[in-house]
């Protein structure tokens, strides 16, 4: 996809000025490598108001292409039908808009944060698949919650550290507790346990996060018991 950029008008919720803002609705970064720090550091999203300089973070939906990751992430907004969307992304959908992304290996997900967006981004930089990655941080985050019962705050993220190892973070409290290496052991053993499964996951297909893999384990365990009875 070419990048694309649309102007908008926000209002400062500061002083109440009304200024003009440019959103990048198709980022490719093929196109514009800045964009993309820009985007992890999140640089995109802040804008300046030029009345009074208080600092906004504006939401809104963009389409981000990384063509050597081949990786495709659509960042939704509230106002966008999800449910229309899946159906569009199906790969079964002979007109979907995506079936040329599928047909050439890409992954195509759907998020709904900018800190989803950056995660995907990352754990993709890293080589990684994010359905291994998003089942090894639900392990962490069910044994984590298990530790803790009276305590349902606890998050899970997964974070690059500076010594080129990944880790999945546990966040409590908004900042960081403790950080589980993601050994490649771990990430290996995982795959094959749990990729046979994955052509299964065919609702929801470009969501991929924790929900969607609780769903996937309650499935095979489910399968499981139900092999075990006949
Ligand atoms: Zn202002």
């Amino acid at each position: 996809m070419k990048g694309k950029v649309v102007k908008d008008k926000f209002i400062c919720p500061h002083c109440h000025e009304e200024f003009e803002i440019k959103k990048h609705v198709v980022i490719n970064v093929d196109e514009d490598a800045q964009l993309k720090k820009d985007v992890c550091n999140q640089d995109l999203f802040t804008y300046a108001c030029p009345h009074c300089g208080t600092n906004s973070n504006i939401d809104y939906a963009l389409w981000y292409e990384e063509p050597e990751k081949k990786l495709l992430v659509h960042l939704i907004d509230e106002e966008e039908n999800v449910d229309q969307l899946i159906e569009q992304m199906d790969i079964d959908n002979p007109y979907s808009p995506f079936k040329a992304f599928y047909d050439n290996g890409y992954a195509i997900r759907l998020v709904e944060s900018h800190d989803e967006l950056v995660e995907k981004i990352a754990i993709f930089n890293f080589g990684y698949d994010d359905r291994i990655i998003e089942l090894y941080k639900l392990m962490v985050w069910m044994r984590t919650t298990m530790e803790n019962p009276n305590d349902d705050t606890y998050e899970v993220l997964f974070m690059p550290g500076e010594d080129k190892q990944c880790y999945i973070g546990i966040i409590h409290d908004h900042s960081l507790e403790n950080g589980v290496l993601i050994t490649e052991d771990i990430y290996n053993s995982i795959k094959n346990d749990y990729s046979p499964y994955f052509c299964d996951v065919y609702e929801e297909r470009p969501v991929v996060n924790k929900e969607r893999m609780l769903y996937l384990l309650t499935d095979i365990n489910n399968d499981d018991n139900h092999n075990k009875m006949n």
